[in-house]
């Protein structure tokens, strides 16, 4: 399979299942987001703005309005002392759940607002306030990466097109919130409003299993590259839910080192061999008929356009016949590229 890029999204998917990585992060097609993860998105908007609008206080001390102007939420303008107030958070989150709700194809009721009013909340107001970003010195509020992995395992060469591609694989996401500690320390925050669990084995998170966790080693690689003049780096990951989904507030604080970032590497070069090398994907369960085929994914709900078939039925099948590079040339998502980093200069 290609692979040019790697999320920490995409990182646990193929884990997951990889019939579902092909079809999303190869060929680019899209699921429908849940219910869930919009109310999960909502409640982020909420504390990500709030992390903006207090970094614009710190910024700029005399103004007396603090504004951020939100690619989703559009422009926020308020008075400085509101920033504090609770009928400012409850209107914030009125706002961020009507501007992702208008383009969703859920409904939200009251107790679905109740749930990410209370998701934020919960992150404003857990162990005294101490991940509330209003009372952060905020460093950097939803800092995007796009970083190449300098390593000669790293380098690809594909032909995508006809076209032959160049490049050196790249790991790329968002982080939820940088925030300075002190003039040494940082603290990088990412909030969790789904379950505390891997949903590639079922297995519940705690430290043992964060101390591995794929996409926590990602982030942490990520910030000793972006911000080497911070010594020291804390990682800290807040869980709003346990693995059986039930409100069960839980961050976790984790500090790693630089054998951390070998052993990151090594994973990553492991994992993008096994990528690299797989022609054949295969599907989570091959008679679909496991709940996360049947209830969660998008492409067993869904019909490959044009035919009866399930988009993942469909595309086993092109693939069995065809083989990969013509299922790449003829599946992939009209408008997807895949992408790939080219070192400047
Ligand atoms: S239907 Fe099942 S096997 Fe197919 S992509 Fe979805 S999770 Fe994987």
């Amino acid at each position: 399979m290609l692979v040019t890029y790697v999320r920490s999204s995409s990182y646990n998917n193929y884990a997951y299942c990889q019939m579902q990585y092909f079809i999303t992060y190869v060929l680019g097609h899209q699921s429908d987001s849940g219910k869930k993860a919009d109310m999960g998105t909502m409640a982020h908007k909420a504390m990500e703005i709030l992390a903006g609008l207090k970094k614009f206080q710190q910024d700029n001390p005399r103004r007396k309005y603090l504004v951020v102007e939100d690619d989703a939420a559009g422009k926020i303008r308020i008075k400085k002392d509101e920033l504090y107030t609770d009928d400012f958070v409850n209107d914030l989150i009125e706002i961020s759940i009507d501007c992702y709700a208008k383009n969703s194809k859920h409904k939200f009721y009251p107790k679905e607002r109740k749930e990410v009013a209370q998701t934020v909340w919960t992150f404003l107001t857990h162990s005294d306030g101490m991940f509330d970003p209003r009372k952060r010195n905020i460093h950097h509020p939803e800092p995007h990466f796009d970083i190449p992995i300098e390593e000669d395992w790293a380098k690809f060469e594909y032909e995508i097109d006809g076209e032959k591609v160049q490049g050196q694989l790249a790991i790329k996401g968002t982080i939820d919130l940088v925030t300075l500690l002190n003039e040494d320390t940082i603290e990088v925050i990412d909030w969790k409003s789904g379950r505390r669990m891997d949903w590639a084995t079922g297995e519940v998170k705690d430290y043992k299993k964060l101390e591995n966790d794929a996409q926590l080693l990602l982030y942490f690689y990520a910030i000793s590259k972006l911000y080497p003049e911070y010594p020291n780096r804390i990682m800290s990951i807040f869980f709003y839910k346990d693995a059986e989904g039930e409100p069960d507030p839980k961050p976790f604080s984790l500090m790693f080192d630089k054998s951390d970032e070998a052993r990151f590497l090594e994973m990553l070069k492991n994992r993008v061999e096994e990528i690299r090398h797989n022609v054949n994907p295969k599907p989570l369960d091959p008679t679909r008929s496991h709940w996360k085929c049947k209830y969660l994914c998008h492409f067993c709900k869904n019909n490959w356009e044009g035919t009866d078939e399930k988009m993942c039925i469909y595309i086993e099948k092109h693939l069995k016949k065809h083989g990969m590079e013509k299922t790449v040339n003829e599946c992939t998502r009209p408008g997807f590229n895949i992408g790939f980093y080219e070192a400047p200069g």
